[in-house]
């Protein structure tokens, strides 16, 4: 089990109280009417899965039920980081690869680690 932090509630959490909802930072196309069929299909359909640093969507489902974002490393399951919705991550391939430098250090106090 792992805990996770609720940018939210501010507080960190079992892992059962949440659900992963894929890919975070999805951009709907700026002009619906003139996407083409390709365009919807990349939007609706295609997502990253990448080996390393990933940004997801998560829900915290039995808590106060808000969407929020994680960056994770798909290899180690190492959460970097979580932050509100409309928030950027500070997180970067670069700092995720060196783990526990730089701003990774602050999210690491509030993060999930596997038992
Ligand atoms: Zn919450």
């Amino acid at each position: 089990m792992f805990y996770i932090h609720c940018p939210y509630c501010a507080e960190r959490r079992s892992e059962e109280e949440f659900h992963c909802m894929g890919q975070a930072h999805i951009q709907r196309p700026k002009n619906p009417e003139a996407a083409s069929d390709r365009e919807w299909g990349d939007y609706l359909f295609f997502r990253d899965n990448p080996r390393g640093l990933h940004q997801e969507m998560w829900v915290h489902a039995a808590g106060c039920r808000k969407f929020f974002n994680v960056a994770r490393n798909t290899v180690s399951y190492e959460i970097l980081e979580t932050y509100r919705i409309g928030e950027q991550t500070s997180v970067t391939v670069g700092t995720a690869a060196h783990g526990r430098e730089g701003k990774v250090d602050q999210a690491h106090e509030v993060q999930g680690v596997r038992a």
